[in-house]
């Protein structure tokens, strides 16, 4: 086969990728060997401080999440071998689903097995006669919900709500318009503005989509996301959800008016084709639901985390977006650059995410840092510790 036609030849790395393996700073697909708890992982046989997951509240690694799972597993089995519509509906999904739905206030609930096929999963909601209007720096899943469903996708600048209502207002008056936003965003760590987005989408007649997988959990009062932070749970007509981030297991659902969620079961490709969320990744979303409802001192401590992390990070100069969640990303320039700063980081004893291009704009790629309610004020410290002396290294932040 030639090369032109074989169509394995797109199939190489890209170049900047393939400069970081040589110098040794290639940051992907690091594999954790253990995980001790305590805000902890092993990786290459050492002990580091784990600042890039989103296991928020610590539950991954919580006794109870760990035997509800378990149970479930000894009693229904390590899968379900088949989709919801079909063999694969179990009592337990239909408990989280009514659990979940009245926690949240939504009239219904569907279960899936990733926060990235609830997404999906919407595409079946965009028809041709749709317009979907979405804040540019939403999660890809939403992206390729958009690119699979029939609706046109038109992005607004990241919470720039003037735009959004510029293009409201040129929006065909026979559109069905949905507003595609994220609660708390995955790589900023910053809040949509919702009140805005909602007084616009009341004047306009827009429908609200609401990806909750980084804030369920973890903001509002009693949990229920960004949504609840700002008081404004009923005026979200559809709320994504994952449980890999403040529920600690894996596993996604869609909340919204019940005929929508009915729709969904009966049409949605990506849950309709798919098997379904295992037995032990169910209970265990069951369980830390129960934590969440139950224990708002989780929250405190990550949010008191957060603040530490924050306040420090603002006097080391990095310029630090408002938002108090335990997201934070600093901005470090180029790629190479930015893996030089995530390995200095892992010699430190700390493991954060490096955020590259094309998932960031070309010379803006950024380090994650985020810390979880399992970290100490001391760790909190020796993460900063750690960020100053690669950052003095480094001669970062520049100017
Ligand atoms: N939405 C957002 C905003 C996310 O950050 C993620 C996960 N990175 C997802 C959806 C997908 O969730 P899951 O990991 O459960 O597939």
């Amino acid at each position: 086969m030639s090369a032109v036609t074989d169509p394995f030849s797109k199939c190489r790395l890209p170049g900047e990728i393939e400069a970081l393996i040589a110098p040794g700073v290639y940051p992907f697909y690091v594999p954790v060997e253990e995980r001790p708890g305590g805000g902890e992982a092993v990786v290459g046989g050492r002990r580091v401080l784990m600042a890039g997951s989103n296991d928020y509240l610590a539950l991954s690694g919580d006794p109870r999440l760990k035997e509800a799972g378990a149970r479930a597993l000894r009693r229904l089995g390590a899968g379900n071998s088949g989709s919801r519509a079909l063999n694969g509906t179990l009592a337990l999904h239909q408990r989280l689903e009514e659990e979940l739905a009245a926690f949240l206030g939504h009239e219904a609930v569907m279960v899936v097995s990733t926060g990235y096929q609830a997404n999906l999963a919407l595409s079946a909601l965009f028809g041709p006669r749709d317009l979907l209007l979405a804040d540019r720096d939403i999660h890809a899943s939403l992206i390729d919900a958009a690119r699979l469903g029939l609706a046109p996708l038109r992005r607004y600048r990241h919470n720039d709500l003037d735009q959004l209502e510029r293009l409201l207002a040129e929006a065909d008056p026979a559109a069905g318009v949905l507003v595609l936003t994220e609660g708390m965003f995955s790589v900023g760590g910053d809040l949509c503005d919702l009140p805005g987005i909602v007084k616009l989408a009341e004047r306009h007649g827009a429908r609200i989509v609401l990806d909750s997988a980084h804030d369920l959990g973890l903001l509002g009062p009693g949990g229920r996301g960004a949504a609840e932070h700002f008081g404004l749970q009923p005026a979200v007509d559809v709320q994504t959800l994952t449980f890999s981030k403040c529920f600690g297991t894996l596993g996604g659902a869609v909340a919204g008016p019940g005929h929508v969620i009915a729709y969904l079961r009966h049409s949605a490709r990506a849950a309709l084709f798919s098997a379904s969320l295992p037995p032990a990744c169910t209970a265990a979303a069951l369980a830390a639901l129960d934590v969440v409802r139950t224990e708002p001192e989780r929250r405190l401590a990550v949010l008191s985390a957060a603040e530490r992390l924050r306040s420090g990070l603002a006097a080391l100069g990095f310029a630090v977006p408002a938002g108090g969640t335990p997201t934070v990303s600093l901005r470090v320039g180029d790629a190479m650059t930015c893996c030089r700063f995530w390995s200095g980081l892992l010699e430190e004893g700390v493991l954060a995410n490096a955020m590259l291009p094309p998932g960031v704009p070309e010379g803006r790629a950024l380090i994650r840092l985020s810390v979880t309610a399992a970290h100490t004020a001391a760790q909190v410290d020796r993460i900063l510790d750690a960020v100053s002396a690669v950052a003095t290294r480094l001669s970062l932040p520049a100017g």
